[in-house]
């Protein structure tokens, strides 16, 4: 190993990092089982080294090198991913994309940007702003995350339901294999050659390989924004008028609804108590947008919505993007997390009473709510937050594990999908067997082997136990 050392030092110079201070900064992501672990002196083990290559080429000699030396690589993003996608073991290399970083090509008549796949993810926004642009994706963590990471984790935006999500939004991609090829999807608006590669790439969480450039589609700044706000008697009565306006072909890119407990503790001084919280953000030429305002409050009207102050829309753009502290909470004996799923139009309310029923029944359970933050024409995603406080603090790795079964359970069973948008990593692996079908996994496992045939690339992610073998 310490050969492995030498040899990534020589190709690296400084930027192959081996102190404890750079190898503790990149064993984990921001999953709470893995700030509980530290929390509890079971930290992740440190990886031996970091290796912060600058280009393509030094990423796909970083692979060569570690596949000679048999070792693991664990790529690292911006390390906000939330479900243990990155947890080192001892022994094993980091790649972090930090040092990819930069713009290498804007069109701004073709509508397109191309970036290192370690650019900040607030920074590119803002880089493709100063052209009158803008990429449209504003994951809440949009200031933490690196687009590589974005597109691993097949993550969406806030403004989704006009410009949808990851997948929506790139054009084309870069990406090493685990052998030190380099793969290059082509910049095109669309294609029918085949299963369209990007995709192998987008969710697969470093394990087929290391994303080194993402183009981003881009449209211009919106000539007009509105917020608007309803509130409704019922979840339900608020889903039937969200539905009713994309039936109609209206798309207000921000559309979240907020039940009763939501709506009460992050709207108090505009959601009357008992009343579910639907929020807008229409973008868009002014002509469009005024029109849509007017739709979607009639729509709103007819199932029963009342509506609100738009002051809210603003209080919400101006905090979206705060999240509480983990830590703070793990630290009195609460752990507190969100799961997010989908399904369809039919079966999502009956999922939504179905899975809060479950976790309430949870010993300890202090709250559990949801919202509905992305929607689409068939349907939209559930996105759940639950704390549980056990009898026992050494019971708080168990409780969490039951919140995430219950709600995972409730999803499969309702007929919804498990993972909306944070990636399945560590914590939602067991129940992929169950999303996928046999022959699915079974799909995925063959392109491991046939691309990671010594399974080095960021084992223990995605795809359940036993795919190693
Ligand atoms: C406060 C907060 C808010 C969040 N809000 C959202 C949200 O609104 N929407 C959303 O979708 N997600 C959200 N997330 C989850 C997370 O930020 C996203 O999943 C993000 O995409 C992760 O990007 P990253 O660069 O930080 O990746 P990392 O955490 O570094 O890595 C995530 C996974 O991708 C792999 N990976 C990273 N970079 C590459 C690469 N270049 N090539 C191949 N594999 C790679 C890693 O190995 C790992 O498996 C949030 C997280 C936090 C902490």
């Amino acid at each position: 190993l310490s050969d492995l050392v030498e040899r990534l030092s020589t190709l690296l110079g400084p930027r192959l990092r081996t102190d404890e201070a750079a190898r503790a900064a990149h064993c984990r992501d921001r999953w709470v089982l893995g700030e509980l672990a530290d929390l509890e002196g079971r930290a992740a083990p440190l990886p031996l080294a970091v290796a912060e290559p600058e280009s393509a080429e030094e990423v796909a000699s970083v692979l060569r090198l570690c596949r000679e030396a048999r070792t693991p690589v664990v790529t690292y993003g911006g390390g906000s991913g939330v479900c243990g996608g990155v947890r080192t073991a001892s022994g094993e290399v980091v790649l972090a994309t930090r040092r990819l970083a930069g713009l290498v090509e804007l069109g701004a008549d073709d509508l397109v940007a191309r970036f290192r796949a370690g650019t900040n993810g607030l920074a590119a926004e803002k880089r493709v702003q100063e052209a009158g642009l803008t990429i449209g994706h504003w994951p809440q963590s949009i200031d933490l995350a690196s687009v590589g990471g974005l597109i691993a984790t097949r993550s969406a935006g806030q403004y989704s339901t006009a410009y949808g999500n990851a997948e929506d939004v790139l054009l084309a991609l870069e990406a090493v294999l685990p052998d030190g090829r380099i793969l290059r999807t082509r910049e095109t608006p669309r294609a029918a050659a085949g299963p369209d590669l990007r995709q192998l790439f987008l969710g697969s969480e470093g394990i087929f390989g290391v994303i080194t450039e993402v183009t981003f589609s881009l449209r211009p700044l919106p000539e007009a924004m509105r917020g608007q706000a309803f509130h409704f008697g019922a979840f339900g009565a608020g889903l039937d008028a969200i539905r009713a306006v994309l039936r109609e072909g209206w798309r207000p890119p921000v559309v979240r609804l907020y039940d009763v407990t939501e709506g009460e503790r992050a709207f108090t001084a505009w959601c009357p108590k008992g009343r579910a919280f639907l929020l807008l953000v229409h973008e868009g030429p002014a002509a469009l947008v005024e029109t849509q305002l007017r739709a979607v409050a009639a729509r709103c009207r007819e199932a029963g919505g009342v509506a609100a102050d738009a002051a809210a829309a603003d209080h919400w753009l101006e905090h979206r993007n705060q999240v509480p502290s983990l830590r703070g909470f793990l630290e009195k004996g609460i752990v507190v997390d969100t799961i997010e799923v989908a399904a369809t139009w039919s079966r999502v309310l009956p999922l939504y009473e179905r899975l809060l029923v479950s976790l309430r029944e949870v010993p300890g359970i202090l709250a559990a709510s949801a919202h509905s933050s992305h929607s689409y024409r068939s349907g939209t995603n559930l996105y759940v937050t639950f704390a549980v406080r056990p009898a026992e603090r050494s019971a708080m790795a168990a409780a969490y594990d039951e919140c995430w079964r219950r709600v995972m359970e409730a999803t499969l069973a309702a007929g919804g999908g498990i993972a909306h948008h944070h990636g399945i990593g560590r914590v939602r692996r067991p129940w992929l067997a169950a999303e996928l079908g046999p022959a699915g996994l079974a799909t995925l496992r063959a392109l491991k082997r046939a691309l990671d045939p010594e399974h080095l690339l960021n084992p223990g992610v995605l795809l359940p136990d036993g795919a190693e073998a």
